[in-house]
């Protein structure tokens, strides 16, 4: 059997609604259940003849009989005058009937969600535990109690749990089984001369809440204990016990009845499931910072090569443009088209070079943020843009006033003009570009920008790639570009705290946003 599996039994004529309760408790993560359902209450009492169910959700009203009917044929049937663990599910008009009747829970159909559902199984499921202690637990007594019951003793004794009956104030001992002698290494002859000596044994740890459970005990609580005990030859062992006062019919307090198991082994998977926790938890800490290490040396790279590739590359771009001016004329149109090849082919390396120099230093640069006017910023970058807006006839519509967010000016100026440049660069053939920016602040403390143009758009699947290095969607004839511009708008707005996102449709133009500080307070 599976541990923690418990048989429900849904009695209601309503196949939805069955459908509905058997979904809520097959979510449920504490318990797995088998579901039985009858759809009549004949039907139900014929399945509780093969199966007892631990809980039964029960319709108020069913085709064949009335829920209190169901329950009083079912106890008949079962041979028993007990509360059974039923839940019954009744409508608003019902209610009534319901609270003047047997005290049975119930839920209001029309309220019932998951939680509340699964709540009252739970906890029905809980008390018949309880009860089904106790009831074992006054068995017990009765029969420990009567000398005669050799076979009780027997039972009892081929336990590995320790079964143990005291008074209240455990200063007398009226039973306990073998099992204490396996798992206390004490006689029980030592515990019946000397009641409380199974306390000597506790860790001086855990001492103290010892005691705090013998005090609970005085005043007739149910107690739930784990503690060590430390045995003769040194060995530590840790013990779960469970207490249940039991009351005579005057309700005194005669008798405390405990059960006692050794759950060491459970503790120790627990301590290595912890201490594998742990030690994984250090890994990845330790593996982070190796790759932390790896990434800026590998920024480092980036940068030093970038760096010094500029060099040679420039002495091929002037001897290439030197080779035109000075020996043009003698070369013939091929050997023309060759040297400009050269030359166009050095500027998109010089660009790329440019541009991964400039994603680099963004994690090389230290980045102080201080309150930066969106508005100002924006008619700076766009100034610097005006021979690019003016070439491609753009119309850039700002909402101003923009606010005030905390920022790295320069870092921001570049992720703004990066935006800004792509919003007019992917455009259809012969169209105007128009861009909209705007900001909001949708969540406290956070500015969001928004860049809006009536481009190709992008689809959905594309919307992380395009933020990584060297990702590009077209060809470099149709869209020249490098496919680092808006890994620098990501990286940057990420180095000031930030956010980046996008959202577009492919023929229905992109927005792209960023989320940075309010800067205004
Ligand atoms: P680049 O512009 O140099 O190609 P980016 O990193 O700036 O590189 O952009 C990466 C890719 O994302 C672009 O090649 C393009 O496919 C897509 N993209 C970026 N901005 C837009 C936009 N506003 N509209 C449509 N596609 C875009």
């Amino acid at each position: 059997m599976i541990r923690n599996q418990k048989t429900v039994l849904i009695v209601d004529d309503n196949d939805e609604d069955r459908q509905t309760y058997r979904r809520y408790l097959l979510q449920d993560r504490q318990y797995t259940y088998r579901i039985l359902q009858a759809e009549s209450a004949n039907l139900g009492l014929e399945l509780c003849k093969q199966v007892q169910p631990d809980v039964i959700l029960l319709n108020f009203v069913l085709p064949d009989m009335s829920a209190r009917g169901f329950i009083k044929q079912l106890q008949a049937q079962i041979n028993s005058n007990n509360r059974l663990p039923v839940v019954i599910l009744t409508s608003q008009q019902d209610e009534k009937m319901i609270v003047d009747g047997e005290g049975y829970d119930y839920l209001l159909k029309e309220t019932i969600d998951a939680v509340g559902l699964r709540f009252v199984v739970h906890q029905l499921i809980e008390q018949t535990r309880l009860e089904s202690e106790l009831d074992i637990a006054k068995q017990f007594i009765q029969a420990a109690l009567s000398e005669s019951e050799k076979r009780f003793r027997l039972f009892a004794d081929n336990l590995e749990s320790i079964i143990w009956i005291s008074s209240p104030d455990s200063s007398q001992n009226f039973y306990i089984n073998k099992a204490y002698e396996t798992i206390w290494h004490r006689s029980c002859g030592s515990l019946y001369n000397h009641p409380r000596s199974w306390i000597d044994a506790v860790h001086p740890d855990d001492y103290e809440r010892v005691l705090a459970k013998l005090e609970q005990q005085k005043h007739g609580q149910i107690t739930n204990t784990e503690f060590r005990i430390i045995l003769p030859d040194g060995q530590e062992r840790w013990i779960w016990d469970r207490a249940f006062p039991i009351k005579d019919e005057t309700g005194t307090l005669n008798y405390y009845f405990g059960i006692a198991e050794d759950i060491t082994e459970q503790k120790l998977a627990q301590e290595q499931i912890r201490h594998l926790t742990e030690t994984l938890e250090q890994q990845v800490m330790e593996r982070t910072s190796q790759l932390q290490t790896a990434n800026n040396e590998l920024e480092a790279f980036t940068y030093t090569i970038s760096h010094d590739l500029r060099a040679p590359l420039r002495a091929m771009q002037g001897f290439a443009e030197a080779l035109a001016e000075d020996y043009g004329q003698l070369l013939d149109e091929v050997g023309n088209e060759y040297i400009s090849r050269i030359i166009s082919s050095a500027q998109r390396l010089e660009n790329l070079i440019q541009d991964l120099l400039s994603y680099s230093r963004l994690s090389r640069t230290d980045v102080y943020l201080q309150p930066i006017s969106l508005d100002n910023l924006m008619f700076e970058v766009i100034t610097q843009l005006d021979a690019d807006l003016k070439a491609k006839n753009a119309q850039v519509i700002i909402s101003a006033p923009l606010p005030v967010v905390l920022a790295h000016r320069n870092t921001l100026a570049q992720v703004i003009a990066n935006l800004l440049t792509n919003a007019i660069k992917f455009i259809r053939v012969g169209e105007q570009p128009q861009v909209l920016i705007w900001a909001e602040s949708k969540t406290p403390g956070w500015i969001r920008l928004w860049v809006r143009d009536n481009g190709i758009g992008i689809k959905g699947e594309h919307y992380k790639r395009i933020f990584r290095v060297f990702e590009r969607l077209h060809g470099i004839e149709r869209y020249p570009g490098t496919g680092v511009g808006l890994a620098i708008v990501r990286k940057g707005v990420e180095r000031m705290g930030g956010r980046v996102g996008v959202e577009s449709l492919p023929g229905q133009g992109s927005s792209f946003w960023i989320e940075l500080k309010d800067g205004s307070k």
